[in-house]
């Protein structure tokens, strides 16, 4: 009885594909770029197959949208994409048919959400919700031990924002809702505005301000509808030297003492560092 789990971090420009187990050894990893769907989950296949096809469980941790309806024949594909070519992509169906063990595959946020809360910065709490600010902006959340899916998995960066007073002249950048917090918040949002990355902005530019303030307006929302113990925030642009605390201070003063969580003890950064991929992938497979 084998217990090699195969792990799948499906990503709009790269698949990071590992083999690890239950104890959260990893013990080969490989990179595969993300080109056409047959020659990308191809290149996976073959790389796990040459490590021995005798896996418990396959765990994919996959960007989105996905169908997740285990009653639908698309379950396990993408669904609407801007991105070519991967339009009703099946994703689970090829390992599913190599390897003939449970495939497990949520989005690779709700992966990241179960894994914060299992073993990272939401570890012994009942309540965690993970929120990724980079190109996009996406979150997932873990209540009672489970991920929260309603029709599907929930789409939290694409909620409807209050505007920054000095951030009006702004259309926003979601090509589907203009300025919604993604539109708002996410990197290219901040490079359409300031023609640099966040972290590149001087200390004292008031794009600082406007970013934390729109991502304290979100986490008061958040806190609103779920009340979780920890509002874990990570992505590219929280890499920002000083943002985290900003949210933080901005939230505690819009919160204004109401909500059981406490913005300056539940909002915190990962713990889990650059293997959140993975070992979301390993998480979704119930390890
Ligand atoms: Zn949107």
């Amino acid at each position: 009885m084998t217990d090699k789990i195969a792990l799948i971090e499906a990503g709009g420009t790269k698949f990071i594909v590992g083999v690890g187990d239950a104890s959260r050894k990893i013990y080969a990893r490989t990179r595969i770029d993300t080109t056409r769907p047959e020659e990308t989950l191809s290149a996976a296949v073959d790389w796990l197959r040459a490590r021995g096809a005798d896996y418990a469980a396959v765990g994919i941790a996959s960007f989105g949208p996905l169908d997740l309806d285990r009653a639908s024949p698309q379950w396990g594909h993408i669904t609407r994409t801007t991105k070519p070519h991967w339009s009703d992509a099946d994703i689970a169906g090829p390992f599913t048919r190599a390897f003939g063990c449970p495939v497990a595959i949520d989005t690779d946020v709700n992966g990241a959400a179960l894994a914060e809360w299992k073993w990272g910065a939401g570890q012994g709490t009942n309540s965690t919700l993970y929120l990724t600010v980079g190109t996009g902006v996406g979150g997932g959340a873990v209540v009672g031990g489970r991920l929260v899916h309603g029709l599907s998995h929930p789409e939290m960066g694409h909620i409807r924002m209050p505007r920054h007073p000095a951030d009006m002249d702004f259309a926003g950048h979601c090509p589907f809702h203009g300025d919604c917090l993604e539109g708002l918040a996410a990197g290219p949002a901040i490079i359409a505005r300031w023609g640099a990355s966040l972290s590149d902005l001087p200390a004292d530019h008031i794009g600082h301000e406007i970013v934390a303030w729109y991502l304290a307006q979100a986490a008061q929302t958040f806190q609103a509808i779920l009340e979780p113990a920890r509002i874990v925030l990570g992505g590219g642009v929280l890499g920002t030297p000083g943002l985290l605390d900003r949210v933080r201070a901005e939230a505690a003063k819009s919160a204004a003492g109401y909500f059981a969580g406490s913005p300056q003890h539940n909002i915190v950064a990962p713990a889990l560092g650059e293997d959140t991929g993975l070992l979301g992938a390993l998480a979704l497979t119930g390890a």
